[in-house]
């Protein structure tokens, strides 16, 4: 099918001169198409959240209408159990499926470099904890040759085992790395999606209503502020709540690891740091609500709606979820055994956790937040534009 669309492109190419490619739309975009044509003449949905608002400023959807609008999409359902031409209606339609397909999708095409975004598809639960387990054991292997697998380190100096600039120079290149190549995809995700919301500038308002959807994850909250659907139509703020516990809690923990850089470079304080220092409160706080967070998101993910979504995804929504959990787990209980003969097993477990999950970072579940963040900033700024279609402004 790929193929099929790519020759297409190019025989649509060769015969305007080179001068033009029209997007051709995927089978996954088509069904998308579909769906919000027949969602534009209903529009029951309205209010429930930034896509159907988004939906009714355009008449037709091009590629990049589609892309934008699955990435605005929040997959909470609410649309699915509201809706009188769900199936098994002839009409089929199921919004957050249809969006999640395509949104799954959007990841894997603007992934920079192009060549590892089939990796999508391939991070899975499995991959994640082999990945975690196989690079602990590396680290564990490399302890025992050094005849300190137990005992090692006593007085939680695990620089001991390994040291600063070793740690250093393994962590620094692949964040730098996880960086680069996530900001390369959102800018090709952002480039494709601007001419498609407007074209105008990003401004301070809008940044700032974004920036507000974003913090309290505005639209989990099924538009009447209730929550969203999960297992049934009944609506909860389970997975907007976990998702909170998530979010900041990988906040603190990175804020954690922020402070302790600037203590050990600036001030020349070595770790370990114990309470009440910053970086440690930091740290504890972070990642208890991690583990709060991810064990709620698990256990939603796996009571969900089977019609909610795209089941294909589920391998690395999970995979995520537990290489935050073991990151986070794996943290504390390094902590509390700081001062036991199991350091240095302790040590190597939760480094083997942090390198899986940076390592995974950039090609897994960790990308919806991104794209999302920058579908909802162009929605900021299209809605503060003339409506295309006449109808004024949004607001
Ligand atoms: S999801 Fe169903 S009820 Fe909602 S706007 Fe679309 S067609 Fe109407
Ligand atoms: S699933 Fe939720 S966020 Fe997505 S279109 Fe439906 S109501 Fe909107």
């Amino acid at each position: 099918m790929q193929q099929l669309e790519a020759l297409t492109r190019e025989a649509v190419s060769l015969a305007t001169g080179g001068q033009r490619v029209i997007p051709i739309l995927g089978e996954r975009e088509t069904e998308v198409g579909r769906q919000m044509q027949i969602c534009n003449a209903c529009r029951y949905c309205e209010g429930f959240c930034a896509v159907f608002p988004a939906m009714t400023r355009r008449l037709e959807f091009g590629r990049a209408d589609i892309h934008f609008l699955a990435n605005l999409c929040h997959n909470c359902g609410a649309c699915l159990h509201a809706c009188q031409y769900a199936p098994p209606h002839e009409f089929a339609v199921n919004v957050p499926k249809a969006m999640a397909e395509v949104r799954g999708r959007t990841y894997a095409d603007y992934a920079w470099p192009p060549a590892l975004g089939r990796l999508y598809q391939r991070n899975g639960l499995t991959l994640s904890l082999a990945l975690a387990a196989g690079l602990a054991l590396f680290l564990l292997l490399a302890v025992v040759l050094k005849g300190s697998l137990w005992g090692g380190a006593l007085g939680g100096n695990f620089y001991s085992l390994f040291p600063h600039n070793l740690l250093v120079g393994l962590f620094a290149p692949v964040f730098g790395f996880v960086v680069f190549a996530l900001g390369m995809g959102v800018t090709r995700f952002w480039r494709e999606i601007t001419p498609a919301t407007s074209g105008a500038p990003l401004r301070a308002p809008a940044a700032a209503e974004a920036a507000d959807a974003v913090l309290r994850l505005k639209y989990l909250d099924g538009g009447h502020g209730e929550g969203c659907p999960n297992e049934d139509d009944a609506w909860t703020q389970s997975r907007r709540r976990f998702h909170h516990f998530t979010f900041y809690g990988f906040l603190l923990c990175f804020a954690a690891t922020s402070v302790a850089t600037l203590y050990h470079y600036l001030l020349g304080w070595q770790a370990p740091y114990e309470f009440p220092s910053l970086p440690k409160l930091l740290g504890a706080v972070g990642g208890v609500s991690l583990m709060i967070g991810t064990a709620g998101l698990w256990r939603l993910n796996r009571r969900r709606h089977p019609l909610h979504g795209d089941a294909a995804q589920k391998p690395m929504d999970l995979g995520f979820i537990a290489l935050l959990f073991l990151t986070s787990a794996s943290g504390l209980a390094l902590w509390l055994g700081r001062g036991t003969p199991a350091l240095a097993l302790l040590l190597c477990l939760h480094l083997g956790a942090v390198m899986a999950l940076f390592a995974t970072l950039p090609y897994g579940k960790f990308a919806h937040g991104i794209f999302r963040t920058a579908a909802l900033l162009r929605h900021a700024v299209e809605k503060r534009e003339p409506n295309p279609i006449g109808l004024g402004a949004d607001d």
